[in-house]
């Protein structure tokens, strides 16, 4: 997939309208606590800044439906962008209404403009055709750079680039290189970590992946479901019974693929989903009645790192055991660990994973942390984004 950058265009003195995806974590004051999202649209911000483009950034933060509503304001994010561009960035007070027109309309080279959420507008997520043209009449090119809503057709990541020039930003072209030569041209040993807790989130990256990789490892409260298809005991942990036929046919196929597909041997089980409740490390074979697994045992740890030795492509979605809980992070931490320490390219996709690995400080050995949980997953399952489709290609 070749989609055309930022770089393939002329941007000098042109009003360009980027969806970024602002949608950050707020404290109940609304204090931005993690500004990760931010910083990630800066080097297309700061691009388009080197290059005297009139600068007209927009997103979406949290749920609002359609309505205007001052906790889902991006005021905040115009203040944090001010602060880290050292610039003033300007906050429409609408989408698409009269202060959003006038501020765009008098605008000097090198401006930046904030619109406000465009989930305040009841169009955006129906991919409304009138809000399409009402956001693209604000701006002479559309660039996406929201990876994180890319997997959604809605107004401002899709149904505008219908009626501008529509290219990526640099943040969009690092997902695509990162998650796309994973797929299409792998450096093998190719493993992938899943996880997180339900199969049925994942059965069309499983069936993707197990046509590309060498190893899949599952873990993650999805095992289950696996462990019980094989006709074992799981106690009372977690397991989507309508799945079990499916996850019959999943370990068949990997069977017949010669895909080494890894369950967890040892569990660390609880007498109730509780960091308090009491625990031990049991077979995962012979989960006792009663008990629930909540993350991998110690073997399994050794097992899942055995696997990893020598891998040059890693790919891993979803933690290995319910990591909110100190005592059944250790699954999750450890095998991040490992990572951390293998010499290969190494793809976490997003969502909880990828805050576990935040959390210990490893992000930056890491080949590539994406900003899209749901987004990376559609990718990986080889889904075509529509905000990527409706980019140019080159
Ligand atoms: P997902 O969004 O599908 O990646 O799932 C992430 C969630 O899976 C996290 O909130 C974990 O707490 C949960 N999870 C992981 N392992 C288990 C488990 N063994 N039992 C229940 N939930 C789990």
């Amino acid at each position: 997939m070749n989609k055309k950058t930022i770089k393939d265009i002329d941007v000098v003195g042109k009003k360009v309208l980027v969806r970024c995806d602002f949608n950050v974590p707020q404290d109940e004051n609304g204090t931005i606590t993690d500004n990760r999202r931010i910083v990630a649209a800066l080097p297309t911000i700061k691009y388009l800044l080197e290059h005297n483009a009139k600068i007209i950034l927009c997103s979406h933060l949290g749920r609002p439906k359609g309505e205007f509503n001052l906790k889902y304001s991006l005021r905040p994010v115009a203040e944090e962008l001010t602060k880290l561009l050292e610039k003033k960035v300007q906050l429409a007070n609408d989408v698409i209404g009269e202060s959003a027109q006038n501020l765009t309309s008098n605008m000097k080279d090198g401006d930046v403009i904030l619109l406000e959420n465009v989930r305040f507008e009841p169009g955006e997520e129906k991919n409304d055709e009138q809000l399409s043209k009402q956001l693209a009449s604000l701006a002479e090119i559309y660039v996406n750079d929201a990876f994180g809503t890319a997997h959604r057709a809605h107004s401002s990541t899709t149904g505008i680039a219908n009626y501008l020039p529509a290219v990526s930003g640099f943040l969009i072209e690092k997902e695509l290189n990162f998650l796309g030569s994973a797929l299409e041209n792998p450096e093998r040993p190719f493993v992938a970590i899943l996880g997180g807790a339900k199969v049925s989130d994942k059965i069309g990256v499983i069936e993707a992946l197990l046509n590309k990789v060498n190893t899949l490892i599952i873990g993650g409260g999805m095992a289950f479901t696996f462990l019980k298809a094989q006709g074992h005991k799981i106690g009372k942990s977690i397991c989507e019974l309508n799945k079990l036929d499916l996850a019959k046919e999943l370990l068949e196929k990997a069977d017949e693929k010669g895909v080494k597909l890894l369950l967890p041997i040892d569990t660390h089980v609880a007498t109730d989903y509780s960091n308090e409740a009491e625990d031990k490390y049991v077979h995962s074979q012979e989960i006792p009645d009663g008990w629930e697994g909540l993350d991998i045992g110690p073997e399994t740890v050794k097992l899942f790192e055995t696997a990893l030795q020598g891998a040059k492509t890693v790919v891993w979605n979803g933690p290995l055991g319910v990591c909110e809980f100190p005592k059944f992070k250790n699954g999750t931490y450890e095998v991040a660990k490992m990572l951390a320490k293998l010499d290969a390219t190494t793809i976490i996709g997003g969502g909880d994973s990828a805050a576990a690995i935040e959390k210990m400080g490893l992000s930056d050995k890491m080949t590539h942390i994406s900003t899209g949980g749901g987004a990376s997953l559609e990718f990986l399952e080889g889904k075509k984004l529509p905000g990527i489709e409706a980019l140019q290609d080159k």
